[in-house]
């Protein structure tokens, strides 16, 4: 499938607002296209609340001297947290860093899976590319997010060393989501349409407030091997799909399908999502799941941002613009 056309969210929710409003009880016709592509940045990866929280709390575990730099940028970090999910309407070959379709690689009719080669070269002679992309890039794009992320360093060009932190902090967010690893990453294919945003959206945004994101699992923050455990991560997320599926279905089971659903009003648009009452059961069944995997995010943030700059030769931070990246800024702004 061109990777163009595998918006996983956005497509998933055109879905399952079509579904909803066939059976009139959605948005007027006229204010669907205008409710999706309002909406559909709130329905990709964790959310506008969950990826900027992560961001902001990993800055708050950095060592120094990264920390004073990181902390200094805060604002411009956090509110690019999701640069990278605007970018799967725009560019080509985006949407498919987001996620690994990890079942695609496991044994027919099995549930086991089998990693696929960890080198991108290895991977492709065994899978082909464009089965690849099909499939998601996620672990091989972390790589290659890390290695800009020492080269920006290395050039102690403020702009790439900014754009690439909020870069790889969103893609490593994305693989902790369970959902990101699996094909049926919307519910689809077991009838669970729209559990997607119920775990990474509606969730955190209901009980970020108890988690507690200051007690980190970080024994070492410079780990030169960071990028290899980023097998581990999709492997762990993989796991945690059997809980995210059976606890929907318990929740649905317990509450009857007349008080799952209830329109919900996110700014200025009216939208059917799960009822409060849902989302609270559901997040009591996950037993903390969402939450475990939001500070798994933030440790792994933190400890790939400082392992960079370690690689990079610990380079002084830049405090002004370099003259490569004010030519750049200047140029961006004539062509704007
Ligand atoms: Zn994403």
């Amino acid at each position: 499938m061109n990777p163009q056309t595998k918006l996983r969210c956005q497509s998933s929710k055109h879905r399952w607002l079509i579904d909803a409003s066939s059976t009139g009880s959605f948005l007027p016709s006229h204010h669907f296209f205008l409710a999706t592509a309002i909406l559909s940045p709130l329905l990709l990866s964790w959310g506008f609340a969950a990826h900027r929280k992560i961001v902001d709390v990993a800055i708050h575990h950095v060592p120094e001297p990264l920390h004073g730099f990181l902390k200094a940028n805060r604002e411009w970090l956090v509110e690019h947290a999701l640069d990278a999910d605007l970018r799967k309407h725009s560019v080509i070959g985006e949407a498919e860093k987001h996620y690994i379709d990890l079942d695609e690689f496991g044994e027919p009719d099995t549930d086991s899976i089998r990693l696929p080669p960890s080198h991108w070269k290895d991977a492709i002679a065994k899978y082909g590319e464009a089965k690849l992309r099909d499939r998601g890039i996620g672990p091989w794009n972390i790589r290659w997010q890390f290695e800009n992320l020492i080269d920006a360093f290395e050039a102690r060009d403020k702009n790439r060393i900014l754009r690439s932190t909020a870069d790889l902090a969103h893609y490593l967010s994305d693989l902790h989501v369970p959902l990101h690893t699996t094909k049926n990453y919307d519910g689809a294919l077991t009838g669970q349409s729209g559990i997607h945003a119920l775990w990474e959206t509606q969730v955190p945004e209901s009980h970020m407030d108890e988690f507690d994101l200051v007690n980190l699992p970080i024994i070492q923050h410079w780990n030169p091997q960071c990028t290899d455990s980023i097998w581990r991560v999709i492997q762990k997320s993989h796991e945690c799909l059997a809980l995210v599926f059976s606890a929907e279905e318990e929740t649905l089971n317990e509450l009857g399908e007349a008080n799952a659903f209830a329109f919900c009003v996110r700014g200025r648009t009216r939208q059917k999502m799960h009822s409060a009452q849902f989302v609270d059961l559901y997040h009591s069944k996950l037993q903390g799941q969402v939450e475990q995997r939001m500070t798994r995010s933030i440790a792994a943030c933190s400890i790939y941002w400082y392992s960079a700059w370690v690689m990079a030769g610990q380079p002084p931070l830049p405090v002004e613009q370099t003259e490569t990246s004010r030519l750049r800024a200047m140029i961006e702004w004539i062509i704007k």
